[in-house]
């Protein structure tokens, strides 16, 4: 039978074992992803801009029963330079020798405004957040990931980034790149081991959904512990063979 990502039951310890990098995971789905892939056993690289968000995630899973401790890694993806990225790669060779997961997860909605209005210098930032960060990461750690026996990059899209829409600016566009960077390193490693997939969360309650809608109902909408479904799946061995996608979380 085949498996339903979205509503896929992770066994007890499916990541045991598995290192894995989850970027902005200081809030949001990152963080809420990053506190079950622990509780599965994951060995959690946390990935951020700000130390003490950070340090109360780190805190929060190191209370977890049976969780491994996680690291963190600070890297402002809006800043960082080559040297900022390979200084990061080196640590975490050094560290664990190995990634099994990465989660591009870090993104910022920037303005929502029609293009005729948008702000160039708001349109490089974010367009740089969102796709030439997870380019440049993923550039760095791919050497790692080829260490690992059952490797697994995601890429997070958005509704957004399958179908344009007025208004969501550079947001929507970066996250059609980023869905494009995800099929292009996923057909470049069709014959490898390495999986490269893509997942859109779907409206989530989170402070990137109510910065975009302020007026929105919380209660309508999902938390981001109940989209974490289809991450796991991916991340896990039920999915080997499964590269090239672009999923939907709800
Ligand atoms: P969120 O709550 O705003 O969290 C975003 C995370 O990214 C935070 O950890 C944030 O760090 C980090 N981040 C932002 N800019 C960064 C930078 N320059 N350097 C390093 N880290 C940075 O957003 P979310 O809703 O969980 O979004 C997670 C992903 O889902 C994003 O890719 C988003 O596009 C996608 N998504 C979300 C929704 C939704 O409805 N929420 C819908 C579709 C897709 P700080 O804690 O320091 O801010």
């Amino acid at each position: 039978m085949s498996i339903e990502p979205k509503t896929y039951n992770a066994p007890p310890e499916l990541l045991r074992d598995r290192i894995i990098l989850v970027t902005g995971s200081s809030d949001g789905i990152g963080r809420a992803l990053a506190l079950r892939a622990a509780a599965l056993g994951a060995q959690i690289i946390l990935h951020g801009r700000n130390v003490k968000k950070l340090e109360k995630v780190h805190d929060e899973i190191a209370a977890l029963e049976a969780a491994p401790r996680p690291s963190i890694a600070v890297v402002d993806l809006a800043t960082a330079n080559n040297v900022a990225y390979e200084s990061l790669a080196d640590n975490l060779a050094e560290e664990f020798g190995r990634l099994d997961g990465l989660v591009h997860n870090a993104a910022i909605v920037g303005d929502r405004f029609a293009i005729a209005q948008y702000d160039a210098v708001q349109w490089q930032r974010v367009m740089h957040v969102n796709v030439t960060a997870s380019f440049a990461l993923t550039q760095v750690l791919l050497p790692m990931m080829n260490q690992a026996a059952d490797p697994s990059i995601i890429f997070t899209s958005s509704s957004v980034g399958r179908v344009g829409r007025a208004f969501w600016g550079a947001y929507a566009v970066s996250k059609f790149a980023t869905e494009g960077l995800s099929q292009v390193l996923a057909d470049e490693h069709r014959e490898g081991k390495l999986r490269v997939n893509c997942i859109n969360p779907g409206a989530t309650r989170t402070n990137m959904r109510l910065e975009a809608f302020p007026a929105q109902d919380r209660d309508l909408l999902k938390g981001p512990d109940e989209v974490l479904a289809p991450y796991l799946y991916l991340l896990g061995p039920d999915s080997k063979g499964i590269t090239g996608q672009s999923l939907n979380a709800q």
